[in-house]
């Protein structure tokens, strides 16, 4: 199912408020909450608030929402401080890639130097 709340998907609760997240932004179509296992000093996942299993589904059936998830990383960078000395957006897509939770999500990472290329 896409484009609607999955039921089993921990994602979707953390959009629908009834898993707790340190909310840092959110619309009406897309939140942004640190991730639980931060990678940098600002670690971030951005979603939309409906459910797609990766970034290029997500793109493929509503693009649109995909462009406000990007926008909405780029907001996340400037509010954390980020932008000026360079961040990282990251959608880890398919398991042999590091994907783990499957509801479209883009990382923002920043405030340490990011290596390339990545491991
Ligand atoms: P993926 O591995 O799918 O690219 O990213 C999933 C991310 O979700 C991981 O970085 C992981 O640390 C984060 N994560 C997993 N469970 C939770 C949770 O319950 N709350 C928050 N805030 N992040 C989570
Ligand atoms: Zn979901």
């Amino acid at each position: 199912m896409a484009g609607e709340t999955q039921a089993d998907c921990l994602f979707c609760k953390i959009a629908a408020g009834e898993v707790p997240a340190t909310v840092v932004h959110e619309t009406e179509t897309v939140v942004a909450f640190r991730d639980i296992t931060p990678q940098a000093p600002s670690h971030v996942l951005v979603i939309p608030r409906a459910h797609y299993p990766d970034a290029a589904s997500l793109a493929a059936a509503e693009p649109a929402l995909a462009a406000e998830v990007l926008r909405a990383a780029g907001e996340v960078a400037e509010r954390e401080k980020t932008a000026g000395s360079g961040y990282r957006i990251v959608f880890n897509t398919g398991s042999g890639a590091g994907q783990t939770v499957f509801h479209a999500h883009a990382h923002v990472l920043g405030g340490r130097g990011l290596e390339w290329p990545p491991g």
